[in-house]
Parts: C-alpha cells; sequence; structure tokens
C-alpha cells in the first residue's frame, strides 16, 4: 500500500516551489511578469484553455522560473489547490 506520505515524497521530487497569488493580486502580477492576457498566448495549466481576460485567472503560480496560470473553472481551482495543500505540509 502506497502511503500519502509516498506520494508527497514523489510529488516533492517533480514539483518546484510553488506560489499563489491571491486573487486581487492577480492584476499586479500579470503587470509584474509583463503577462497580456490580450495576446491569447497564456493558457490554463490544467485544463489547457486560453485565458484572455485578468477575471478568468483563478490561481497563478510562480515556481522560481516562469509564470504559469491556472483558469477559475472550479475543476481547475481544485485541482491546483491541491498543489497548494501539498505545499503547506
Ligand atoms: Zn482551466
Amino acid at each position: 500500500m502506497t502511503s500519502i506520505n509516498t506520494v508527497y515524497r514523489d510529488l516533492r521530487k517533480t514539483i518546484p516551489v510553488l506560489t499563489f497569488a491571491r486573487k486581487r493580486e492577480v492584476k499586479d502580477y500579470l503587470k509584474l511578469y509583463n503577462i497580456d492576457l490580450a495576446t491569447g498566448e497564456y493558457r490554463c495549466k490544467i485544463c489547457g484553455e486560453i485565458i484572455k481576460e485578468e477575471n478568468d485567472v483563478g490561481i497563478l503560480i510562480n515556481d522560481g522560473n516562469s509564470i504559469s496560470l491556472v483558469c477559475n473553472k472550479k475543476s481547475c481551482m481544485e485541482r491546483a489547490n491541491f498543489l497548494k495543500i501539498y505545499e503547506t505540509l
């Protein structure tokens, strides 16, 4: 049987340190990292849909090297929240 600790240990190997911005900080982060959603070049890290508007950004992830966006769909947010839980362990 695989324990939850083993799962997290394996995750730790593959997932870099993640930082989540709060919703109200999204705008500032987009500006800070020079992300222009209007270009249509940014996709949700989880479902792959293009994120074109600030309001569609659910979570912004900074892994230390690059910025990833997660859209605000419930299913995507829940998957991203799992990673957030992982980080606090
Ligand atoms: Zn999504």
